[in-house]
């Protein structure tokens, strides 16, 4: 089964909470972990192992214009054409910048001379852990000014998938763009996490719309629940029976990671916390896993 944890916006404990149910997973099933965060993989950070990869892997996920400029005529269209103002004319000639080219082939299409071939370029690296911390571990990368984070989702799905475990967990990027619709695709359940504050749950709640609109069964957790514990509870209210729980803010849980110390490994109230929201889970995937 594909477990996606996600959240509708970044830095509300959406790794720490996937670190930790891996974690957990791991003791009763085969699992690999998925950092599918390709514009801020940090999930190698709440392992607690940012080294030692067994593999790297180049991705060429993204595709860029190539120009003949001797068959190119100066006529421009493609520079007409390229709504991300990527190629400009420089001496009646096209010259292509090429981080501001989104790949979308426009020009190769429009070019009369068939001056433009879009060719396919190295946009990330996936990285590779038979063991870390007993189970896979895949991690992908966009390269800095680089797109395609969702086509790269895709690939690191597929090298977890490779290692044929009975659970794939799936750390997402935050919000609904690309990179989250893709990991989506094929999810079995999601946990959403979001903080109690007034952006943060209706942030959640569109993440939800794209959860709902896949038909996934879905989970929800809290993170940070006493900065507002109104909130807080009107949230729990309003999750009904897909509540999961909730976790406490703590400074310490900060400190434990710039030590690269997982939080299974210290002795936090999250600790406990996120062992009572993997009880909570448990038999709400029980079901999928048959
Ligand atoms: S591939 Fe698209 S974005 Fe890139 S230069 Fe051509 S038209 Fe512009
Ligand atoms: S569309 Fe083709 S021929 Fe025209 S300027 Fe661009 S590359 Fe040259």
């Amino acid at each position: 089964m594909n477990l996606v944890i996600a959240s509708g916006k970044g830095g509300v404990g959406k790794s720490m909470l996937t670190s930790t149910l891996a974690t957990l997973l791991a003791e009763k099933h085969a699992i690999t972990a998925a950092d599918c965060d390709a514009d801020t993989p940090n999930l190698a950070i709440w392992l607690g192992g940012i080294d030692k990869w067994d593999k790297i892997l180049p991705v060429e996920a993204s595709a860029k214009p190539k120009i003949d400029l001797d068959k190119c005529n100066g006529c421009s269209l493609c520079a007409q054409k390229c709504r991300f103002g990527a190629l400009k004319m420089k001496a009646g000639k096209p010259v292509l910048n090429p981080f501001l080219c989104e790949g979308c082939g426009a020009c190769e299409a429009v070019c009369p001379q068939k001056a433009i071939k879009l060719e396919p370029v190295q946009n990330g690296e996936i990285k590779i852990k038979k063991n870390q911390n007993g189970f896979s571990f895949v991690s992908g990368q966009l390269l800095p000014g680089e797109t395609g984070s969702g086509k790269i989702v895709d690939q690191i799905k597929a090298e977890a998938d490779k290692f044929n475990s009975e659970i794939v967990i799936i750390d997402s990027a935050p919000g609904t763009g690309c990179p989250v619709i893709a990991a989506f695709k094929g999810a079995d359940f999601a946990v959403l996490i979001a903080e109690p504050t007034p952006s943060g749950f209706t942030d959640m709640q569109r993440t939800l719309d794209i959860v709902k609109h896949f038909k996934i069964p879905y989970g929800i957790v809290i993170n940070k629940w006493d900065i507002n514990s109104e909130l807080s509870t009107e949230i729990e209210k309003w999750a009904g029976q897909n509540f999961l729980g909730k976790i406490t803010y703590d400074k310490k849980i900060f400190k434990a990671i710039s030590s690269l110390t997982p939080i299974l490994k210290t002795d936090l109230k999250a600790k406990e916390e996120i062992e009572n929201i993997f009880h909570n889970l448990e038999p709400k995937i029980a079901g999928i896993l048959k």
